[in-house]
């Protein structure tokens, strides 16, 4: 018999543990020779999130872990699929934003053998603020502009894989992850299926718009180079250009003599270039950064609980 892991990263979402779990439940009667394992993962809610999941966890199908602080959702999804055991893996939201009923074709899609993983991604951005519509379109314009990796527009981090796709997924053990890339950047075949934004059941959504922009920020750092070699790029047109206005001033002054003026001009020169310097120092400073936090190599996450521990 075949197993299907469900991989769910839960941060306060209290209001809709249980209602995922019946959402399964209701499901799992369309699948034949095959059982499911679901894996909650705590993400250091605040909520009673713990406590349900204890709960839940008393039906054989659900495991928990449960960390010791808010490590994120990425965090959340590594240590989910470490965990996991099932022929197939499957992450999804816990606030059912990732329609259960697609499993069944996601697993028919796998059986056929001729794709590794099946992904999916939204088409419409339906409920969401128009500003932050247009910055996610910029972000997915600019990070496949400069990365290698393709990083899909609307891609969710719903998806299922096979298991050899998941021990690939694993063995990416960067400590600054961001998974859209690294399940492009592990390659494999995907198939992409594409559907309507939903909205969530209820709670909210834990992404603010700053915490997004970090996010991209991170992103662009994890799977392109490029940034870097805006000093080199600005070094040697700064250098033209300062070339060019030697010889002109030279010119000039060999024909009209040295008249002192243009300190306006020397002060707005000198800001550009400043504020040049500094960008770049900040973009190495971002890489630094990163380079930084992964040569400590600090675990990714730290377990406080499982359904083991629990007191039975
Ligand atoms: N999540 C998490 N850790 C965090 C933030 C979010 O585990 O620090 C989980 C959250 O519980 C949910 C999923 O990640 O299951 C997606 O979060 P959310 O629905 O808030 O994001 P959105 O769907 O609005 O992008
Ligand atoms: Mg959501």
């Amino acid at each position: 018999m075949e197993k299907i892991s469900l991989v769910v990263p839960c941060y306060n979402e209290e209001e809709v543990i249980k209602i995922f779990y019946d959402e399964i439940q209701k499901i799992k009667k369309d699948f034949e020779e095959v059982s499911f394992e679901i894996i909650f993962v705590n993400d250091g809610s605040k909520d009673k999130t713990l406590e349900l999941m204890r709960e839940l966890s008393e039906n054989d199908d659900v495991r928990y872990i449960s960390f010791s602080r808010n490590f994120g959702k990425e965090a959340a999804m590594y240590a989910g699929l470490e965990a996991s055991t099932g022929d197939y893996v499957a992450i999804m939201d816990a606030d059912l934003q990732d329609p259960p009923a697609l499993l069944k074709e996601m697993y028919e899609v796998l059986k056929s053998n001729e794709y590794d993983s099946v992904a999916t991604r939204r088409v419409t951005r339906k409920g969401e603020p128009i500003i932050r519509s247009f910055f996610a379109r910029l972000y997915y314009k600019i990070i496949n502009k400069i990365s290698k990796t393709e990083i899909v527009d609307g891609a969710r981090d719903f998806r299922l894989m096979t298991r050899q796709m998941v021990n690939a997924v694993l063995e990416v053990k960067e400590y600054n992850r961001f998974s859209k890339g690294i399940f492009s950047w592990v390659g494999f075949r995907t198939k992409w299926l594409e559907y309507e934004n939903i909205e969530r059941v209820a709670g909210e959504t834990k992404w603010s718009f700053w915490k997004l922009f970090l996010y991209s920020l991170e992103s662009i750092v994890a799977f392109s180079t490029v940034p870097l070699s805006i000093a080199s790029v600005m070094g040697i047109l700064f250098c033209f250009v300062a070339f060019i206005i030697i010889i002109f001033i030279i010119v000039r002054t060999l024909m009209f003599g040295d008249p002192t003026s243009g300190w306006p001009s020397m002060v707005c020169i000198m800001f550009f270039i400043g504020g040049v310097q500094l960008l770049c120092l900040g973009v190495i400073g971002q890489y630094l950064s990163k380079t930084y936090l992964e040569v400590k190599k600090r675990p990714i996450y730290i377990i406080q609980e499982t359904e083991k521990d629990k007191i039975n």
